[in-house]
């Protein structure tokens, strides 16, 4: 049996033992490697980086769904940028209200490979009526598209190869174009810990473009370097500040059946420490 070394980190990384290697390609964008290992199941790899594994994927996608959808409390059009293995979808679909979403991944054999071999990522989504596939650039369509959103969800890789456009004032912008009044964008943004440039970019972007932006974070443990960070932009300020009880009464009132988010989850994970407000900053959490 081999070993499966990530290299986002030069010097310092983890190990997975490849306990059994179910698919490896290069596809048009990126180099893709599935495998399954005893303590962490089944596992997805591009370019060198851990995507997702079975074990802990739920944190992370519970995170980038129930925060700003139950923090809108009545979003009908979802947006999803990436997400390819299909677990940030089956969150969105666990929320009845939702009538459309479009789901934008630049890669359509991640869409296929996870189908088939992290079958327990998607568990159906794909089949969901309300759903609107288009294998693109999440970039150009942002861009380019007629559509609005109440939540746009960018699930991308870190910002190296085909991610990189994801992380870019343009990105931000037109994702703030095609975002509904009271709307939220969220993003996958990196371990601060290690990537602190990351926050601080995204920091400085989305100055200027919403209302109210900062961060929130969980931690996932195959993102290894300490907490990460998810980026928040909307253009209603009071959002961010849902008092626990009305966020509650929506957890309750959706019906949702989760593993790591809860309300109180919710409000503290908004709760930023020192060296993060410092390097974006800001003066508190407020
Ligand atoms: N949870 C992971 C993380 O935090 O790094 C991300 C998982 S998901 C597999 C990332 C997806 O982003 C991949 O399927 C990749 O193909 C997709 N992606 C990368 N660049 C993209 C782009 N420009 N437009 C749309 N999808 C993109």
């Amino acid at each position: 049996m081999s070993d499966y070394l990530e290299t986002l980190y030069d010097g310092y990384g983890q190990r997975f033992r490849m306990d059994k290697l179910l698919h490896e390609v290069r596809t048009e964008h990126q180099h893709l490697v599935i495998f399954e290992n005893a303590r962490m199941g089944r596992v997805m790899a591009l370019d060198g980086v851990i995507q997702t594994t079975e074990a802990d994927e739920f944190i992370y996608h519970e995170m980038l769904t129930h925060v700003p959808i139950l923090a809108h409390g009545a979003v009908k059009s979802v947006l999803i940028i990436g997400g390819g293995d299909g677990g940030m979808l089956r969150e969105v679909c666990k929320h009845r209200g939702i009538e459309r979403i479009t789901m934008v991944e630049i890669d359509g054999t991640v869409v296929d490979m996870c189908k088939e071999f992290l079958p327990n990522h998607s568990k159906g989504a794909y089949d969901d009526p309300r759903l609107n596939l288009v294998i693109d650039d999440g970039m150009r369509f942002v861009a380019t598209t007629e559509e609005t959103f109440d939540v746009i969800i960018s699930d991308s890789t870190d910002p190296i190869g085909p991610g990189e456009v994801l992380f870019s004032e343009n990105f931000y912008q037109a994702c703030r174009r095609c975002l509904n009044d009271g709307g939220v964008l969220v993003t996958q943004n990196g371990t601060p810990f290690m990537q602190l440039g990351e926050v601080q970019t995204t920091a400085s972007r989305m100055t200027g473009l919403f209302a109210d932006w900062h961060f929130y974070q969980a931690a996932v443990p195959t993102y290894i370097g300490g907490a990460m960070t998810f980026a928040w932009g909307t253009t209603d300020p009071a959002l961010r500040k849902l008092p626990v009880d009305i966020l509650r009464q929506r957890y309750a009132g959706s019906g949702i059946v989760t593993r790591y988010y809860n309300p109180e989850i919710h409000v503290g994970a908004f709760a930023l420490p020192q060296y993060v407000l410092h390097a974006v900053n800001k003066p508190s959490n407020d």
